[in-house]
């Protein structure tokens, strides 16, 4: 092994534990197998046969995801989200890049937006991992970020709350930024984790009502099935 590997050890794409240099995914997440491959429902971002969406309207035109928010994927959002492992982000965004290979579709859009936080929300965690990701993303995709959204209120964290909730605490919290023109383009929105989709609906909505011609959305991890959890999960 050489000296580099010592000082600066390989991470686990997933959840950042040390691995040995020639790996990319520690044991414990190959295991769990949480990478989404095959044909999706492009609703939401699930394969074909784990899809219980029942393709009902949604905001935005399709969505890809690279992983199931499980195991060391979920270790991982975790990590970037409390403890800032920007070094993962940049592995995170490298696999939502290649998810769209995965998907036979190319980046065709005019630019990258993003969830956006609120000032006192961005101030609190220190950065905003969704921006973080969409600004990675543009450099594999050479598509310039723009930040379209603006949150004009803090709200509780989606986590906190049962997904019976969730659209109510998002509801009418997103609009458009001005001077960002929004009119006929096509829009790639970024975040990091599609659970509910309450978030992401309501940004879609917003950019689709000021006249967006597409609004695709990429996340690095979608949750495989809501109504089969028990417990109010992680997420913005
Ligand atoms: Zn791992
Ligand atoms: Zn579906």
């Amino acid at each position: 092994m050489k000296l580099k590997h010592i000082l600066f050890p390989k991470r686990c794409r997933c959840c950042g534990d040390v691995i040995l240099p020639w790996d990319n995914y520690c044991k414990v997440c190959i295991d769990e197998n949480t990478y989404i491959t095959g044909e999706t429902c492009t609703h939401c971002g699930t394969k074909k046969e784990d899809c219980i969406c029942k393709k009902a309207y949604l905001p935005y035109d399709r969505i890809t995801a690279a992983y199931y928010y499980e195991g060391g994927v979920r270790r991982g959002v975790y990590l970037l989200k409390f403890y800032k492992n920007i070094r993962s982000a940049e592995a995170m965004a490298e696999d939502m890049y290649l998810s769209y290979g995965r998907e036979g579709i190319n980046f065709d859009y005019d630019f990258i937006s993003f969830v956006p936080q609120t000032k006192d929300e961005q101030t609190n965690r220190g950065f905003n991992q969704a921006q973080l990701l969409a600004n990675l993303l543009s450099v594999y995709c050479s598509i310039p970020t723009y930040n379209a959204l603006e949150k004009l209120y803090s709200s509780k964290p989606q986590r906190s709350l049962r997904a019976s909730f969730r659209k109510g605490n998002v509801f009418g919290i997103f609009d458009t930024r001005k001077g960002v023109e929004i009119q006929n383009k096509r829009i790639l929105l970024v975040d990091d984790v599609r659970t509910t989709g309450a978030t992401l609906d309501e940004c879609a909505k917003m950019l689709k009502i000021h006249g967006a011609d597409t609004v695709d959305v990429i996340v690095y991890a979608c949750t495989k099935s809501i109504e089969t959890r028990k417990k109010p999960i992680d997420k913005n």
